[in-house]
């Protein structure tokens, strides 16, 4: 393993059992499933003011806790749940009937769950440190030194566990674990800056017509060359707030989010499209008249960047066959949808769906880095294929990856087990216990679980 420093001249900072590195959505679980023993100390480390990764940058809707269609199947729970019953104790969340795209999902207000994995993390007893980035790696004996920047300076923790949940993979990258980069064998998942509008009359949307007009004026305003929009769809929809709504509808597509000076185009280009779509509501969409952005995501959302290498590595083969192997640590409903540009240069968004029963299990060694005996990698840069991985990247899945590696991890070290040898036997079990889901629903989902607000839904292309 190559360093760039001298690890023993950088000053410790600290020494745990586990070490989360990324407070996303996988990394907080993660955290919390090995905390909630109370057993080993936890720490996790984001390089952000504020916990939730992409789940609070930029978005505000769960998907992947229900399967697509008329008859929804529940395929998530334990910690994912517990974090959604948070949200519902303060009225911060409602439902999106949604029986197509990628399912009904779990609307959230972004900020309240800020607040939420905060107090679930200190709840718990995990050493928690913000704005401090992880740099570099080294071997120190059996543990790993990971080297994080600060504002401080430089300083070092030693750990007997990693889980690396930061989306980059930026852990098993600089400890030399084998990866695949997006772009390397298919063409990466474009980029979007997601923003929010608000004073949107929604009535007056629905009565000109709804998300069948908005389609319409999209198709019109790309083929006059009145607004220049990316793209012919993308998806609107309304927010915890009043009269705001939230869009996924920005594409930058062919550039690099682990190249600087192409993320710094992409960001650019992202938030100049994002006032192209503002301009287009405003002007062609009833409603929107007196609408404004009032917030782009924190950064330009990125769906993938590096796919480690895992024990095993998820297929687009395994998926549609709707196979659950025995050593499952979570399912997964959501179709196939892989943001792309097409041929001539125009975004598309390729859809497939499970077909069968709609369900895999996704199996534990897509979370173990071949090679590795006490690292872990969940979330978006987990052990898949490029097509598998734009299925199995909803954050109802990120987050069953984290809560299976927590546990994992402290199972490893209970038991002295390599992190390739954790008897799944005794993984499940610990999962079921705690909620997981891992055999296929045989009922249809009670949606009514989570209170049933009916929100107006402003989906185009879905
Ligand atoms: C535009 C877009 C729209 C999407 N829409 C949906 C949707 O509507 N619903 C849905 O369920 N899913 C959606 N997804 C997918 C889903 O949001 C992601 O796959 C998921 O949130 C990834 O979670 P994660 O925890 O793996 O990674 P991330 O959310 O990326 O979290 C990684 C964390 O690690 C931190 N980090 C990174 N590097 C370091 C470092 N070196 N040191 C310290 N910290 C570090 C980051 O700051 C971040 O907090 C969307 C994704 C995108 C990009």
């Amino acid at each position: 393993m190559f360093s760039y420093f001298n690890t023993s001249r950088v000053p410790l900072l600290a020494e745990t059992d586990i070490l989360v590195v990324g407070a996303g959505s996988a990394g907080c679980v993660a955290a919390l499933a090995a905390a909630a023993g109370e057993r080993y100390s936890v720490m996790l480390v984001e390089r952000y003011g504020f916990p939730g990764g992409t789940s609070t940058q930029m978005l505000d809707t769960f998907y992947g806790f229900f399967t697509p269609g008329p008859a929804p199947r529940k395929v998530v729970g334990g910690w994912p749940d517990r974090v959604v019953d948070e949200l519902d104790r303060t009225g911060d969340i409602f439902l999106r009937p949604n029986t197509y795209g990628a399912g009904t999902g779990v609307n959230y207000n972004p900020e309240r769950l800020k607040t939420v994995w905060d107090r679930l993390i200190l709840q718990h007893g995990i050493r928690y440190l913000l704005h401090t980035t992880l740099v570099d790696v080294a071997a120190e004996g059996e543990r790993y030194a990971c080297i994080f920047w600060n504002k401080g300076g430089f300083y070092r923790v030693v750990a007997r566990r990693v889980i690396d949940a930061s989306g980059d993979a930026d852990f098993c990258h600089l400890a030399g674990f084998e990866y695949e980069r997006a772009g390397d064998a298919e063409p990466a998942q474009s980029l979007t800056t997601t923003f929010r509008m608000s004073n949107v009359d929604l009535d007056r949307y629905e009565r000109a017509g709804g998300k069948r007009m908005l389609k319409e004026k999209m198709h019109e305003a790309v083929d006059t060359g009145r607004h220049p929009l990316p793209r012919r769809d993308g998806s609107a929809h309304e927010m915890n707030a009043r009269n705001c709504i939230s869009t996924v509808a920005v594409k930058v597509a062919g550039h690099s989010a682990l190249d600087a000076e192409s993320l710094t185009e992409a960001e650019v280009e992202g938030r100049r499209q994002a006032f192209v779509y503002e301009a287009f509501f405003r002007d062609s969409v009833p409603g929107f008249e007196a609408s404004s952005i009032i917030g782009l995501s924190h950064q330009i959302g990125v769906r993938e960047t590096r796919r480690v290498y895992g024990l095993h590595r998820l297929t687009k083969e395994e998926c549609m066959a709707g196979r659950i192997p025995d050593d499952t640590i979570l399912l997964c409903g959501a179709p196939i949808e892989d943001h792309r540009q097409g041929r001539n240069g125009e975004d598309e968004t390729h859809w497939e769906y499970i077909p069968g029963h709609g369900v895999y299990g996704v199996p534990y060694g897509t979370v173990v880095p071949r090679g590795s005996s006490t690292v872990w990698v969940v979330g978006r840069c987990f052990s898949a294929t490029h097509d598998a991985h734009a299925s199995c990247r909803s954050m109802a899945q990120t987050m069953s990856m984290g809560q299976a590696a927590g546990l994992a991890a402290v199972q490893s070290l209970v038991r002295d087990e390599p992190a390739g040898q954790v008897e799944a036997g005794g993984l499940r079990d610990r999962l079921r216990q705690i909620g997981a889901v891992l055999e296929l629903p045989e009922t249809v989902a009670d949606t009514s679980r989570y209170g049933w607000k009916r929100k107006q839904n402003v989906n185009v292309g879905r």
